[in-house]
């Protein structure tokens, strides 16, 4: 199903283990890993979150059709963050956050991921990035990582401009 823009972008960590790994082997393996315990595990019709981000900073679609949506300004509903899915993109990013914080290159490639969605969606980074424990009792998107999201958006927010040229 496919909706208006929505008003948030939330960001997880996968609580999968912090790889050294940062191929683009291991950036597929760990997305179809991912589909594969949510159709599997969770019943559902396909990776819940709208994109994953490596360790390494690979860029994988998670949902099917949610870059062709957000080019057009459009998103597909997502199951990623309970009573927030209708108006949210969830991006997860690989690894485990609360006592480090993400590789330098997955929080670049995170940077100019979530920049391109501020201007597909016309969001205002300030407000619209946000963590997975805004909505929902989780330790997401870690105790360490959460808390710094505000930094980071300013780090979005520097970003968009070169976007728009
Ligand atoms: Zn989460």
């Amino acid at each position: 199903m496919v909706s208006h823009a929505p008003r948030y972008i939330v960001i997880h960590h996968t609580s999968t283990p912090n790889v050294d790994d940062y191929s683009l082997a291991r950036a597929e393996l760990l997305a179809r890993g991912i589909q594969n315990a949510h159709m599997n595990d969770q019943g559902w019709p396909d990776t819940g979150q709208h994109f994953t981000i490596s360790r390494g900073g690979h860029i994988l679609e998670g949902r099917h059709g949610s870059l062709t949506a957000a080019r057009k300004g459009d998103f597909v509903i997502g199951t990623h963050a309970r009573e927030a899915n209708d108006y949210s993109v969830g991006i997860e990013c690989e690894g485990t956050y609360n006592t480090v914080l993400p590789p330098r290159k997955l929080l670049s490639s995170l940077v100019r991921m979530c920049a391109w969605l501020c201007v597909q969606y016309d969001l205002d980074p300030q407000k619209a990035i946000v963590p997975h424990r805004k909505f929902n009792d989780t330790d997401c998107c870690g105790d360490k990582f959460a808390p710094t999201l505000p930094r980071f958006s300013n780090e979005v927010e520097k970003a968009v401009p070169k976007l728009l040229g």
